[in-house]
């Protein structure tokens, strides 16, 4: 559904901030693509987009693509932003801009329902989901569409049912410019580790779409111009397990009718490992790929941040599970914990050379508004604002040694030859696990070999021929090519690649110790 027709027609510009370079933004693979320019589509602002009143035109600029111009401002009524906290000062200098133009501009998504306090130039704060406060800044922004004489908040009390949500205006994105698709089907976990705000966002009880909606929005996907893979950014998606095995059947359906067109991947807990009837269902529908929050390979801290799930199987034993059903494990992991000891970096690279695992988001522990860790380190007074450190926590070990023990991992896991030989082992031992595509005509069309060849062209030639990891590179390379893997070889450079070259920026000082940390704020990936 959407929101009522309205007389009074406004023009709405949503802008979604540029990315501060990070981990999980794979920019350096970008230029090994054939033009992509972005992460994932923005879901929050697109939902919003489809949401508002039909007569209201929509205009949607993601400015890690292009800039908003003062053209799109001078067309605007109102402006709509969103995004998380690694992107707040991109989103007040949106905001700036605008207020340029004298525009009213809305901040809504993550990063605002947890923190209002950090966006005090912000004329609506929209807090919360989809809901009532939506309808309300809608019917303020008919009345009048002037800037409010002082900032107004407005705050989701009745949430609108996830089964009535539309599907988000993927028509204005331009999608092939993004490194992967994105959907969502639920909201909300039902566990409560100690560090994370999923929880206290979005709530213990998954809300969830129908498997209808997922499968209307994979076909607007695709039409859309999606290549590749579509990630599920549910917060957990074996959450509600009978909702994912209601869903997979679906899914199924829909890449046997679509030929296997795109893969999908998942967050998922590790205690997935438990439940082989949903890893069948996920190798069927083929999702290649599961991020499994780990965090750490050490029981006693799992359980000081209230993370035993993790433990429900040996984690050794869970990834080779996985694997098992040919789906990579990624896995995030937190250094700087209450519980680490001088040897927990060593620790961590033994875990790493043990399962195998190429792709570790290794972050800083940063404590997050709206968290029990948040209250924990404000009643034992060490919580820290200071914009200039790594973390926001006063970690138990001395802080230079956490953060070089953080700059040793990051340098040493991601080390070329170490790397791609985590690749070789995906590639001989999970990959031949996946299931079996039916060969398609689309697969040997003949856009699908230009882009194929368009890739291996800019990764042979930028770090092939330019690259300064040429040897390991090349014995990497030329095992692909004799097996003829030349899919494997691409996926796994452009995910490589990235990783290398931001491991050195980060070991080298040059990169955030965390997805949430404010440090270098100004390094943020261009918009071109
Ligand atoms: S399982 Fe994942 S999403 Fe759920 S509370 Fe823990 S960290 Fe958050």
């Amino acid at each position: 559904m959407r929101a009522e027709s309205v007389e009074t027609v406004r023009h709405i510009l949503c802008v979604f901030p540029r990315y501060t370079s990070a981990f999980g933004t794979f920019e350096y693979a970008y230029p090994l693509t054939d033009g992509v320019q972005a992460f994932m589509p923005p879901q929050g602002l697109l939902l919003i987009a489809a949401y508002l009143p039909e007569n209201w035109p929509v205009r949607f600029i993601d400015e890690n693509i292009r800039a908003a111009t003062p053209e799109d401002f001078e067309w605007a009524d109102a402006v709509l932003v969103s995004g998380m906290h690694i992107q707040r000062h991109q989103m007040n200098d949106i905001c700036r801009r605008a207020h340029t133009f004298n525009l009213p501009v809305a901040i809504g998504g993550p990063s605002v329902s947890a923190c209002p306090d950090y966006y005090p130039s912000f004329d609506y704060l929209h807090v919360g989901e989809l809901g009532d406060a939506t309808d309300e800044l809608i019917a303020r922004l008919e009345r009048d569409p002037s800037r409010p004489e002082r900032q107004v908040v407005l705050k989701t009390a009745d949430r609108l049912d996830m089964t009535r949500f539309p599907l988000p205006a993927y028509e204005l994105a331009e999608l092939k410019r993004y490194f992967l698709g994105s959907i969502q089907y639920s909201s909300g976990c039902p566990y409560q580790c100690e560090f994370c705000d999923i929880t206290g966002l979005y709530g213990r009880n998954p809300r969830l779409k129908t498997p209808q909606q997922i499968t209307a929005e994979l076909d607007k996907l695709l039409e859309c111009g999606i290549r590749g893979s579509v990630y599920f950014v549910d917060d957990n998606f074996i959450g509600n397990r009978k909702a994912a095995l209601d869903l997979l059947p679906h899914l199924i359906e829909w890449q046997k009718k679509t030929g296997y067109v795109l893969r999908f991947s998942c967050e998922a807990t590790l205690n997935i490992a438990k439940r082989p009837e949903i890893l069948a269902g996920m190798r069927e529908a083929f999702f290649s790929t599961i991020f499994c929050g780990i965090e750490t390979p050490d029981p006693v801290a799992l359980k000081a941040m209230h993370k035993d799930h993790n433990m429900m199987v040996p984690i050794m034993e869970g990834i080779a599970t996985i694997n098992s059903f040919g789906m990579e494990v990624v896995s995030g992991i937190i250094l700087g914990l209450d519980t680490d000891k001088p040897e927990t970096g060593q620790h961590l690279m033994e875990f790493i050379e043990a399962s195998q695992i190429p792709l570790l988001t290794i972050n800083l522990l940063q404590a997050l508004p709206k968290t029990p860790l948040w209250d924990r380190l404000a009643r034992e007074n060490r919580l820290i604002e200071d914009e200039g450190r790594e973390s926001n926590v006063d970690f138990r070990l001395p802080y230079d040694q956490v953060v070089e023990t953080w700059r040793a991992c990051m340098g040493s896991a991601f080390e070329p030859g170490k790397l791609l030989q985590r690749y070789e082992y995906q590639i001989r031992n999970t990959y031949p696990n996946q299931l079996r595509r039916p060969r398609t005509r689309q697969q040997s069309s003949w856009p699908n070999i230009k882009l194929g060849l368009t890739m291996l062209r800019n990764i042979f030639w930028r770090v092939g021929v330019l690259g300064d990891y040429r040897i390991e590179f090349w014995k990497f390379a030329l095992r692909r090519l004799v097996r003829g893997e030349i899919e494997h070889f691409i996926a796994s450079m452009l995910v490589a690649h990235h990783l290398i070259m931001f491991a050195r920026g980060a070991s080298s000082g040059q990169q955030n110790a965390s997805n949430y940390s404010m440090r270098l704020r100004e390094a943020t990936v261009p918009a071109e």
